[in-house]
């Protein structure tokens, strides 16, 4: 009887392994197929997906900016509404309406190196004559915004933000997102994708949308190339100053910036900007 309850007992614990492996590789499998597909979203196209993912993950001990070699120019940032007061903000990293869902930014504030304020401001006045002025979403960046944007993003969406290893343009004050708005209804005119999408609509040669729509995008890319910037090869809105190698990144906080200009020259901590917590 022994021999013959062992048997038995064996025989249901051999089933209970089969089972449970059939239920793992049922469960194996089926994760595999969803992973590659999109969440429900509304846009029909899906998030791209860098082909290279050679940047390794964020390590933990950064946090400070990288340091850099060389001479730079002495930071000379402008408000770029004291300098144009007809340029509108809509500086969405001061709202939660961004892609990270919450308030970045303490003041809804835009700065730019003051010769790269100065030819925003040529472009702004120039896109008059054709009915538009210059919508501003951000300009300089303090260092501590750029990394916790690469922390938040996932890393197949890493090209749509800056690597906080080599800083960003927009740590130098050369670099501006914006769009256009229309002089005679004072609305942002609409284009092929929106402002902080992380799909090809982005792209300034993406050739979906409406002819209007790209029509405008390239209205803002070319008033922006006559004045010496040059556009992200992955988003529309965001343009680079050609002198932004003469500038050093800096981590100074909008508050910090309205003190002394000595102060606001010296990169600097800003813990307190850097989200709410
Ligand atoms: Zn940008």
């Amino acid at each position: 009887m022994k021999p013959r309850r062992w048997c038995s007992i064996s025989h249901i614990l051999l089933l209970g392994v089969f089972a449970g492996f059939f239920v793992f590789a049922q469960l194996q499998s089926s994760c595999k197929a969803k992973s590659p597909q999109p969440s429900a979203v509304s846009t029909p196209i899906p998030p791209i997906a860098t082909s290279s993912p050679s940047v390794s993950p964020l390590p933990t001990t950064i946090d400070s900016p990288p340091v850099e070699e060389g001479k730079f120019r002495q930071p000379d940032l402008i408000e770029l509404v004291k300098l144009e007061p007809t340029i509108k903000l809509d500086v969405r990293y001061a709202t939660s309406n961004n892609f990270v869902g919450r308030p970045l930014y303490t003041e809804a504030r835009a700065f730019l190196q003051r010769p790269a304020a100065e030819a925003l401001r040529r472009a702004h006045q120039k896109l008059r004559q054709q009915g538009y002025g210059l919508l501003i979403f951000d300009g300089y960046r303090p260092w501590a915004i750029t990394k916790l944007f690469w922390e938040v993003t996932p890393p197949n969406l890493h090209n749509f933000v800056a690597d906080p290893r080599k800083g960003s343009k927009h740590n130098r004050g050369c670099a501006i997102d914006l769009s256009l708005f229309d002089l005679k209804t004072g609305q942002e005119v609409p284009m092929p994708g929106a402002y902080d999408e992380m799909t090809e609509r982005s792209y300034p040669t993406y050739k979906g949308g409406t002819a209007e729509q790209r029509r405008t995008r390239d209205v803002l890319r070319a008033a922006m190339e006559g004045e010496g910037f040059t556009v992200n090869e992955y988003e529309w809105w965001h343009f680079d100053y050609k002198d932004w190698r003469q500038y050093p990144i800096l981590n100074v906080s909008f508050a910090e910036l309205s003190q002394s200009p000595e102060k606001s020259n010296r990169p600097q901590p800003i813990a307190s900007q850097a989200g709410r917590s």
